[in-house]
């Protein structure tokens, strides 16, 4: 599928001219001279969003005030938004709400299987999962008690296979993240789903490097939770609220620990004793913030006529062709790259060890190509086919070709940590 052996500018343009994701880059304001390789951290903004914030502000908001509620649906944005996400995750109606963060949400559903699995005590996760992830589970110990909740980690960095031998009956959960937020390692969420069940464990994925970049089957692959970012793949903005997904199938039968007024049954009945709602809006707890809601409403519409298989395709293309292009250059030799380079085993990011990863990150950023580093030693590359271009892989890795070969990455300023990394 990706034989391209030679590189050239004229292959890479040629790619951009038969690219059916091509015209969505006019749907995103990109600003001048900059290569965005990070929109697996915060997507661009569509320019939806910005005319969308500005009507809730100007038209709503101000004109409106608290009849928006009603008027303009400010009430049914969790679900609107929910609804707008779930074809992506490949789940039916019902099932998806946009609410709170994605550390919140891991919070209410960790709590829900838990409480599923009474004489099953242990949380297993990665040791290499993204923090959050753990700190939750941790805080859940921290209120359950040791005999109730532990979480128990594998380090399978090692040895892929750990993972799997550590699903057993003696676990209640399997917390597991798709796409590695350092190496972009793509997990098989089907196959794993299938191995915890087949022992009676319940399965939590987050999606936050996968949602709106490769296509998810939660129903089909029978998932019992996921949670995930807006602001992300889904480009919903800075702090975007998140997502979460719980099958219809438990509903009737959750308890969710954050019963707030939102995920009552009747909310504005304001009783005293709380009843939750059926379905997925008992997983609310507080008011939506509905100014970063919106935009995140505006900016999905962007996915209202793509596939997902075609942004997997070009996610995949990019990348391809971006780690070809390093394999080009000798002067990118020292480049160790983490990710697997196996389709089916990666996700939209590649990841680079180099003992400078850090100021060849500033050097790049400096230069216009906006990358991340993630501690110890990681360049981080994320690959939005949405609004990148063949074009701008074989200028960024000229770029990045540049700066090692000049060792201007040396320069002391790059060298400077910033509180955001
Ligand atoms: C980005 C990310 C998060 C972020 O959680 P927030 O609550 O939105 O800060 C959580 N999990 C993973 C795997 C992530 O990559």
């Amino acid at each position: 599928m990706f034989q391209l052996p030679d590189l050239t500018t004229t292959t890479l343009a040629l790619l951009d001219a038969t690219d059916p994701l091509a015209a969505k880059r006019e749907e995103f304001v990109l600003p001048k001279d900059t290569i965005y390789l990070d929109g697996n951290s915060l997507g661009a903004m569509p320019k939806v969003a910005a005319l969308r914030a500005n009507q809730v502000l100007t038209e709503q908001w101000s004109q409106d005030l608290i009849k928006s509620w009603n008027n303009h649906n400010w009430i049914d944005l969790p679900h609107t938004v929910g609804e707008k996400i779930a074809p992506l995750l490949g789940a039916a109606p019902g099932q998806v709400i946009c609410c709170d963060s994605t550390s919140v949400n891991l919070f209410k559903v960790l709590s829900c299987a838990m409480l599923m699995q009474p004489g099953r005590s242990k949380i297993l996760s990665q040791a290499g999962n993204f923090p959050t992830d753990l700190y939750m589970v941790q805080g859940l110990a921290s209120l359950l008690g040791e005999q109730n909740c532990q979480l128990v980690l594998v380090d399978d960095s090692e040895d892929p296979d750990a993972l799997e031998r550590a699903i057993t009956a003696e676990i209640a959960v399997l917390l597991l993240t798709q796409v590695d937020f350092r190496s972009g390692r793509l997990l098989d969420m089907q196959r794993l789903t299938a191995l915890a069940h087949a022992q009676g464990v319940l399965v939590i994925w987050d999606l936050a490097h996968s949602a709106g970049a490769l296509p998810i089957e939660l129903d089909a692959w029978q998932v019992d939770f996921a949670v995930g970012c807006g602001y992300k793949y889904l480009n919903g903005g800075p702090g975007a609220p998140a997502f979460l997904y719980a099958a219809s199938r438990h509903h009737t039968h959750l308890t969710q620990p954050l019963t707030g007024w939102m995920g009552h049954q009747a909310p504005f009945s304001f009783t005293t004793t709380y009843q939750k709602a059926p379905g997925i809006a008992q997983f609310l707890s507080g008011t939506p913030a509905i100014i970063a809601m919106s935009v995140l409403d505006a900016a999905l519409t962007v996915f209202a006529d793509i596939t997902m298989q075609d942004v997997r395709y070009k996610s995949l293309a990019l990348s391809h062709c971006f780690h070809q292009l390093v394999e080009q250059q000798p002067a990118l030799a020292s480049l160790n790259l983490i990710t697997p380079l196996q389709p089916h085993a990666r996700g939209s990011q590649l990841a680079y060890q180099h003992p400078q990863a850090y100021a060849l990150c500033q050097a790049l950023i400096k230069r216009g190509v906006i990358a991340d580093f993630r501690a110890p030693n990681i360049l981080r590359l994320g690959f939005t086919p949405l609004y990148l271009r063949y074009a701008d892989m074989g200028n960024a890795v000229a770029i990045l070709a540049d700066i090692m070969d000049s060792q201007e990455y040396l320069k002391p300023e790059y060298a400077v940590k910033q509180k955001v990394t």
